[in-house]
C-alpha cells in the first residue's frame, strides 16, 4: 500500500491535496503536514493544497507560508490545476458533498487516481484509501504514512506542528476519541521532531477574537437549554446574533462541546443559522451514537460521538426537531 502511494506521488507532476468545506483543524493540519511532506521528498513535483472556504482566523498562526489555497478566493486558478492534476488526495473527508462549488472542479478530472486518507465511517471505494474510523484524527493517519515511507527524520519542526495540529484539534486537546498507546508514543516523536506543545496550546486556545469569546459567553448564558431528565442540551445561535456579535467563519468551533462540560449531560446539540440551512452539530458521550441521529434525521452523518448535518426549515421548527430527538433518548 505505502509503496503505491510511493509510485503514485512520484509519478505525478501536479499532486492536489484537497480537504472539506469550512475546515478544521484536522483538515488545515493533515493537509498541510502532508503537503509539506510531499514537497519536501518530491522537490520536482508540484503539490498544493486546497480547501474551498477560508479557514478560521484561529488558525491562522499555523500557516504562516500561506500554503492553504482557498479555492473561492482563486477559482480559475484553482480549477485549472484541479482539472489537470494527475493525483488527488483527499484527506479528513470522505463525500464530495463536503466540497460545495469545489466537487465541480474536481468532476472535471476523470483521469488523476485518487487516494483517500481519512478516518470518517463508511467510506466510499478510492483507488488507494488509508483509513482507519478507529484513528482518533486524520493527521495520525498521515503520520504513520510519512513515518512508513521515509521514517521519522523527515518530519521537521513545521510538519510536526500541523501533525500536532490535527491530533489535538478532533480530540479536543486529547480530551476524548481514541486516545490511544501510539497516539501518545507519537507525541513524544513529534516533541523529538522539534514540536513545542506549549507554544502550540498557547496559539490554538488563546487566539479568539473578543466577540467570540463574548459570543461563548451569551450562549452559555442566555442560549443554553438543559434537559436534565434527558441527560441533554442544545445551544441555538440566530442571523441576528450572529451579526452582534461580528460572527466570523470559525467562531462556532466548539460552541457544541460547552453543554457537555455541565455535570450529567451526556448528548449536546447545536444548532446555527445559515444562508442555506441550519447546521446542526451533534456531539455524544459513551455509547450513544450521534452518527445515526444525524443519518436519519439531519441528512449528515460523522462520528459515532461527533456528527453534523443540515436543516432545511426555520430556527422554530429545528428546535421541534431537536426537542424530539431528546424526548426520544
Ligand atoms: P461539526 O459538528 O464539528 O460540524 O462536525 C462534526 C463531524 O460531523 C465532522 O467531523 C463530520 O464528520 C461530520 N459532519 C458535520 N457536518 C456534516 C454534514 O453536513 N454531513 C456529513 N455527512 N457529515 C457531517
Ligand atoms: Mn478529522
Amino acid at each position: 500500500m505505502y509503496e503505491k502511494f510511493q509510485t503514485l506521488c512520484s509519478n505525478a507532476s501536479r499532486i492536489a491535496i484537497i480537504s472539506h468545506t469550512n475546515p478544521d483543524g484536522d483538515a488545515i493540519g493533515s493537509g498541510l503536514a502532508l503537503t509539506r511532506f510531499l514537497r519536501d521528498i518530491y522537490p520536482n513535483n508540484k503539490s498544493r493544497f486546497f480547501v474551498p472556504n477560508h479557514f478560521p482566523q484561529f488558525l491562522a498562526w499555523a500557516d504562516p507560508e500561506g500554503d492553504v489555497e482557498v479555492f473561492k478566493e482563486n477559482v480559475a486558478e484553482a480549477e485549472a490545476f484541479l482539472a489537470a492534476a494527475d493525483l488527488i488526495i483527499i484527506v479528513d473527508f470522505n463525500q464530495t458533498s463536503r466540497l460545495e462549488q469545489m466537487s465541480k472542479a474536481l468532476d472535471m478530472n476523470l483521469f488523476a487516481p485518487r487516494v483517500l486518507i481519512d478516518h470518517h465511517i463508511n467510506p466510499p471505494q478510492y483507488d488507494l484509501m488509508f483509513h482507519s474510523a478507529a484513528s482518533s484524527s486524520t493527521a495520525f493517519l498521515v503520520y504513520e504514512l510519512i513515518v512508513s515511507i521515509a521514517g521519522e527524520e523527515v518530519i521537521n519542526k513545521s510538519i510536526a506542528e500541523a501533525l500536532y495540529l490535527g491530533m489535538m484539534s478532533d480530540t479536543g486537546g486529547f480530551s476524548f476519541g481514541n486516545l490511544t498507546p501510539a497516539l501518545y508514543r507519537t507525541l513524544a516523536v513529534l516533541v523529538e521532531r522539534g514540536l513545542n506543545p506549549v507554544e502550540i496550546n498557547r496559539a490554538f486556545y488563546n487566539t479568539q477574537s473578543e466577540d467570540r469569546v463574548r459570543l461563548m459567553g451569551y450562549l452559555v448564558s442566555e442560549k443554553m437549554v438543559v434537559k436534565s431528565a434527558k441527560r441533554a442540551a442544545y445551544i441555538t445561535l440566530d442571523d441576528a446574533e450572529k451579526e452582534k456579535y461580528k460572527f466570523q467563519i470559525g467562531d462556532s468551533e466548539g460552541i457544541v462541546n460547552i453543554p457537555l462540560s455541565v455535570n450529567g449531560i451526556d448528548f449536546s446539540a447545536f444548532m446555527m443559522q445559515t444562508k442555506e440551512c441550519i447546521k446542526i452539530s451533534l456531539r455524544s458521550v459513551g455509547d450513544l451514537d450521534v452518527n445515526v441521529i444525524c443519518n436519519e434525521h439531519f441528512n449528515g452523518g460523522g462520528h459515532r460521538n461527533a456528527a453534523g448535518g443540515k436543516f432545511f426549515g426555520t430556527m422554530e421548527q429545528a428546535v421541534v426537531k431537536v426537542e424530539a430527538v431528546i424526548a426520544g433518548l
